[in-house]
């Protein structure tokens, strides 16, 4: 079924089976709808990622005993790239639930917890949403401001939330508000996590987002209004939610990365294909040398991203010491690279790139967003830099 090797013979026949089960998914269940979910902006129809629910493709880094399908990171990314290709505004709403509350509920909740939630969520049955950033926090996010109250055995939960991915249609969010007080701010050890049922009293769904891309994504902001929830719902300890966060990002960025190469791929398809059937002064582009050099560069970036995707995911698996810098390696390289492709794919399609008739001129609008969310470039560049300093106290 699928068209690419995955690094030749190294795939297990379970990876292959799994990698070809989720471009199955992507050609017959996702590509053919991609334009009409583009087009119902605001109307986030969550069935494609039921469905996803029920191939067990939303637990698929969670342990056999808490009902996952207890695989690896490596895999995982496979499944993604795949839906990514498929429509990249699913593939964000798996991103998001396998990558973020799911593992801060695996690492950090009690079992009781992962009864309640990590189980059902693993099944496909109850979909997961992540919410840290707010108006005034964003690439600084410790200085997020909702407040949760500390009154008794519950924790009264007031302030406003913004960009949450799935935010009004997800069944749970893991959101991270102040335990702190505003007497003592504590910074990074003032935030606690909690898992919020989205049909809690107090949880008001806002105003969804406009987007140039990922139209079919739900993003929107969130108002906690006097929202009561008893101690069940903090997840470890009181101060340590931002850590917590931080950590299952780690792990996001690579699952952005994935999302990326798809988009870089779906790209290089178009273009490759319109090329092979376009002519132009008597020969089809692809026979124009300034076309091929166009796609040789998209391919080798292409490429090049997946590889280092790939050694980062093995980094993570292996909690390798420079796990952390690859991460956001992989997250920098493989988003421009796929606004580089699919830019180049709009070019190699000439006007008909610019026309919403055409699929390249959506993967240019979602291409972007790659480049944004997780942690900005910017502060990836930041961390990459950093990163390199500890290596070398490390070493030395
Ligand atoms: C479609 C979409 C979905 C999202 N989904 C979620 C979600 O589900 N949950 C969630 O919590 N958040 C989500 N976000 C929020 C996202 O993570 C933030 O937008 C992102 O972290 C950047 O924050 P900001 O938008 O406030 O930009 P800012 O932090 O205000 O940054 C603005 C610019 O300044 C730059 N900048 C900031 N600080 C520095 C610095 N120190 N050095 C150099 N440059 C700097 C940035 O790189 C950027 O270019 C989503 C965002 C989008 C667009």
């Amino acid at each position: 079924m699928s068209r690419r090797s995955y690094g030749g013979t190294l795939l297990t026949d379970e990876q292959r089976q799994i990698c070809e089960l989720a471009r199955q998914f992507a050609v017959e269940e996702l590509r053919p709808r991609i334009e009409e979910r583009d087009e119902a902006e605001g109307q986030f129809d969550r069935s494609p990622v039921d469905q996803l629910g029920e191939l067990g493709f939303l637990g698929m880094l969670i342990p056999e005993e808490y009902d996952g399908l207890g695989l690896d990171m490596l895999t995982y990314l496979y499944a993604l790239e795949e839906i990514s290709w498929g429509d990249p505004s699913v593939a964000v709403s798996m991103s998001v639930h396998n990558s973020l509350p799911t593992q801060v509920l695996l690492r950090h909740g009690s079992e009781s917890q992962k009864d309640r939630w990590l189980k059902p969520m693993a099944r496909g049955e109850v979909l997961g949403a992540f919410s840290l950033s707010e108006a005034g926090s964003g690439s600084d996010a410790a200085a997020l401001q909702a407040q949760a109250i500390r009154e008794g055995n519950t924790w009264r939960l007031r302030g406003e939330k913004l960009w949450v991915t799935n935010g009004a249609s997800a069944d749970l969010v893991l959101l991270m508000a102040r335990t702190d007080t505003p007497e003592d701010r504590r910074g990074t050890r003032g935030i606690g996590a909690f898992i919020v049922p989205t049909d809690s009293a107090g949880y008001v769904p806002g105003r969804k987002e406009r987007k140039l891309g990922l139209r079919a994504s739900e993003t929107l902001a969130v108002a906690l209004e006097d929202l009561v929830l008893g101690d069940e719902h903090l997840i470890g300890e009181p101060d340590r939610g931002f850590g917590y966060a931080l950590e299952a990002l780690e792990g996001g960025r690579l699952g952005i990365a994935a999302q990326a190469v798809g988009i870089g791929e779906a790209a290089l398809d178009h273009a490759r294909d319109y090329a092979d059937t376009r002519s132009q002064f008597g020969s089809k582009l692809r026979e124009f040398q300034g076309i091929q050099f166009k796609l040789a560069e998209m391919a080798t970036r292409l490429e090049a991203a997946r590889g280092l995707m790939y050694r980062a995911a093995q980094a993570y698996t292996a909690n390798e010491p420079r796990r952390r810098k690859l991460s956001s390696m992989a997250k920098l390289y493989a988003s421009e690279a796929a606004m580089y492709i699919s830019r180049e794919a709009v070019q190699v399609f000439g006007g008909y790139g610019y026309s919403r008739e055409y699929p390249v001129e959506k993967l240019f609008r979602d291409a972007k967003v790659t480049e944004i969310y997780e942690g900005t470039n910017e502060i990836h560049r930041l961390i990459i830099a950093r990163e390199l300093y500890l290596e070398r106290g490390m070493n030395s």
